[in-house]
């Protein structure tokens, strides 16, 4: 849609305004799409035109369009998934915008940049500091790095980084921005595919053309990977772009070289711990269709593709998908109607899939692919249970005699050993032993858990830290306080007095300073740089370690407290995926898994291995509680510093029911949030259900704007909410 010079146009901004505001195109017109420069109050803002303007203003009052910015215009799909999004999750319209704009000066500045690069001459003088700098630089592996950037990393004065300029050890030089990235070759050979794989990637490549989504399932080690890259490789081909979607992507050096070898070169990468410059380029060339395969973090998904052909999302039923601030989106459904909106094609894999996909994939919405067995020789770990009832362990120890003479076993054979528990920090409880008060946060409804290795108190919730006490805060009695309870760094004390000999690694994401220092904790282990993996969820996910035959889980009931009705999809899959890093290579593996209840019936499915009984056990009760994915569900977080303030709106709000009555709809609460006070605020939920195939969304709406929420009070609408309670 052109607009000329003087139309009046409807600019969506990245303001919090709601609609968009009306303004005169500009000299030369504009075009829908647009990113455009517009006046606001004294301010230039950025913006989207967004279509025609509505009028109704004072003509003469009505500002022009500042400029058009020399960017690619967001395309009709993206504007309309943008719409879409912000409808099915009740987001304003400008915060999604803000989504799909997050790169740094869009349309501006300079062809070229100063960049800085080493020069391979050593420092005559070296310094703590210098050293630091020469870290930073490995990091960006070669990639040109401007004087801020090289600061931020390596957390040093501009200073320090002249003198090394000086002393010739770095160079500074132009380069352009926006570099193009090296094209990927499609046609290079894959690997000798299995006769199942081979099937598989046929399948995926014979359906290329519009929208559908398909689930890859298969067993960790089954080959996914290499399936599902045929199928970018397809894409490719057609001249279309692909997205993968990983979960923890800053430790997927892996994946990257992995794609180096099938395509020849790597892809453009999208995350958090980009640099601005990288963002600014991987925005620009995606729009422009120059970066073929983006591998990416869930915000991904909100790049200007010019033409995405493929979408994969790795490890789907991954919870790191939902996004649980700000936004509140599933990046998992939303690939779903980002590819329904611009015909691409979307695969979800996984060994252990979220039950609305295989819910999806039973009623036939979605295709399903699977893949039976690991490749090669390897084999899927054999699971047992250890009945911890009969081993009668102190209160202070968690690891039971089978498992330490399994453990044994592994180290005499020059084998790896996995110990997971699923809590970082040393222990959970910190327990008066005078008078039973238990250490909390000053801010939070949260306990504080002790970290050794940081000296303190931590609260997972906001973060807050505080020196452990010698007396009690409570009843001030010295040295009675207990810490009670493991968490993996007490595990590694119990270890390392189990077993004096053995190498120990202990993984947890916050014992290293940095993604790098993990990335190679993992890289050591994968070549045999430890006989004991200690580790949280961390190293659940996908790594490889050939080594490894034995995994003992510390405690599977763990997940299966309290009455969250995916407590048992969430225990089954981590269990599994955990189980799944044994015995990748040639030799066997096996996971012991300590219990106290071994007959609980999501235990014995995690053992028996019958996945298909127990997904369909569960979709059976979830269809009984008419609950997702059989029903509609929304959460409403409220929170504010008065408990009162929060529950008298919250109490109204419930009261005045009738838009949700309208379409049968109930609503429960007020209640405590999970965690009912985090940062000092106050936090109570209210839930929503529904019945599938009613305007949720539209009543939900029309309940909550019925009325205004008093100063400071912050309300939140998670749709399809991770927790049922
Ligand atoms: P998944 O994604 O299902 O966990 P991967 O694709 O990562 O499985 O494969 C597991 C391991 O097996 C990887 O190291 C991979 O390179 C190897 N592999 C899988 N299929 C083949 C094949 N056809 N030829 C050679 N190696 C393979
Ligand atoms: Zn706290």
């Amino acid at each position: 849609m052109r607009f000329h010079e003087g139309d009046l146009v409807g600019v969506l901004t990245t303001e919090p305004l709601g609609r968009p505001l009306d303004y005169k195109a500009p000299e030369g017109g504009c075009f829908a799409g647009d990113l455009v420069e517009v006046p606001l109050g004294p301010r230039r803002v950025l913006g989207c035109v967004w279509g025609p303007g509505e009028g109704g203003f004072d003509p003469a009052r009505v500002r022009s369009v500042s400029r058009v910015l020399d960017a690619e215009p967001l395309r009709d799909e993206m504007r309309a998934f943008l719409q879409r999004a912000a409808d099915y999750t009740l987001t304003p319209l400008p915060a999604m915008l803000r989504l799909a704009t997050r790169a740094p000066d869009l349309g501006a500045g300079p062809a070229t940049r100063r960049v800085l690069r080493a020069t391979g001459r050593e420092p005559d003088r070296q310094t703590d500091a210098r050293a630091r700098v020469m870290d930073a630089l490995d990091v960006f592996d070669g990639a040109a790095v401007t004087l801020a950037e090289l600061c931020a990393e390596s957390g040093v004065s501009s200073a320090v980084v002249k003198g090394l300029v000086k002393a010739g050890v770095l160079a500074e030089e132009d380069a352009p921005r926006d570099l193009p990235y090296p094209r990927l070759n499609p046609d290079l050979p894959s690997k000798d595919l299995s006769d199942t794989q081979l099937a598989a990637a046929n399948t995926l490549r014979a359906n290329m053309d519009g929208y559908g989504t398909t689930l890859l399932k298969g067993v960790t080690g089954s080959g996914k990977t290499e399936v599902y890259l045929e199928a970018v490789a397809e894409c490719l081909r057609q001249g279309r772009q692909a997205l993968v979607l990983l979960p923890e992507i800053a430790l997927t050096a892996g994946f990257l070289e992995r794609v180096e070898a099938r395509f020849g070169a790597r892809p453009a990468e999208w995350h958090s711990g980009v640099t601005s410059t990288e963002r600014r380029r991987l925005w620009r060339m995606v729009s422009q269709g120059e970066a073929q395969l983006v591998v990416g973090a869930r915000s991904a998904l909100f790049l200007p593709f010019r033409e995405l052909g493929l979408i994969v999302v790795d490890e789907e039923h991954d919870t790191s998908y939902k996004q649980e601030e700000g936004v509140l989106y599933n990046a998992r459904d939303m690939a779903v109607l980002r590819a329904s909106i611009c015909g691409a094609r979307v695969v979800l894999a996984s060994a252990t899939p979220s039950l609305e996909t295989w819910v999806n994939a039973d009623l036939g919405r979605y295709a399903r692919i699977d893949l039976g067995a690991r490749f090669g020789t390897a084999e899927l770990p054999e699971m047992r249970a250890i009945d911890m009832r009969a081993e009668r362990l102190p209160g202070d120890r968690w690891i039971s005699e089978t498992l330490a003479r399994a453990v044994e076993a592994r180290i005499a054979a020059g084998e790896q050993s996995l110990l997971f528990l699923n809590r970082r920090g040393y222990a959970p409880v910190t327990v008066c032993r005078a008078c039973g008060h238990q250490i909390g946060c000053d801010d939070c409804d949260a306990r504080m858990v002790e970290h050794r290795f940081l000296k303190r108190l931590v609260c997972h919730q906001c973060g807050a830290t505080k020196p452990v006490p010698t007396a009690c805060p409570s009843c001030q009695v010295e040295g009675r306080l207990a810490p009670v309870g493991p968490g993996v760094e007490r595990l590694a004390e119990e270890v390392a007095a189990r077993f004096p000999d053995a190498r120990v690694s202990v993984l947890s994401s916050d014992l290293f300073g940095s993604a790098r220092a993990l990335k190679e904790a993992i890289a050591t282990i994968a070549e045999g740089g430890a006989d004991i993996i200690i580790g949280t969820q961390i190293v659940a996910k996908g790594h490889n370690f050939p080594l490894l035959t034995l995994v003992g889980v510390i405690d599977a009931d763990l997940g299966l407290q309290g009455s969250d009705l995916r407590a048992a999809e969430r225990t089954f899959q981590l269990m599994r995926q955990v189980a799944g890093r044994a015995g990748r290579a040639e030799k066997p593996g096996i996971a012991l898994l300590q219990t106290h209840q071994p007959e609980h019936p999501v235990i014995r499915a995690i053992l028996s291995g019958d996945e298909e009984d127990f997904w369909r056990a569960e979709a059976t009760e979830r269809r009984m509680a008419g609950v997702p994915p059989y029903g509609r569900m929304a959460g409403i977080v409220l929170s504010h510093p008065d408990v009162a303030q929060v529950f008298d709106f919250a109490a109204e709000l419930a009261r005045r029911d009738g838009p949700l009555r309208a379409i049968g709809a109930q609503v429960f609460g007020p209640a405590p949030a999970p965690i009912a006070r985090v940062r000092g605020r106050h936090r109570v939920r209210l839930l929503v259900k529904a019945d599938k195939g009613t305007p949720f969304q539209q009543a939900v709406a029309n309940w909550v704007a019925q009325l205004k929420p008093p100063t400071n009070l912050r309300l939140a609408i998670d749709i399809d909410p991770q927790s049922f309670l």
